[in-house]
């Protein structure tokens, strides 16, 4: 696992979290209570050969390097 794929793992953890993501925001945005234009969307994404669960940001997967394909559009 790289340095990159690690950080953004960690920030993908991170964003999931609302009192980070206040704190997060301050850091985008030099003010409290703004909330980043973050999607949710409740997709899950795994990785077709070590079932890895991965966010829809994630062209391959970060633990083994599958390229990610994400579910047909609904
Ligand atoms: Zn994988």
């Amino acid at each position: 696992m790289t340095d990159a794929n690690y950080m953004q793992q960690r920030m993908a953890e991170l964003q999931r979290n609302d009192a980070v993501q206040d704190i997060f925001s301050k850091i985008v945005s030099g003010k409290s209570g703004y909330k980043a234009p973050i999607v949710k969307k409740e997709i899950i994404i795994r990785c077709k050969s070590c079932m890895t669960q991965l966010e829809p940001f994630h062209k391959f997967c970060f633990e083994c390097g599958t390229k990610a394909e994400k579910p047909a559009e609904q």
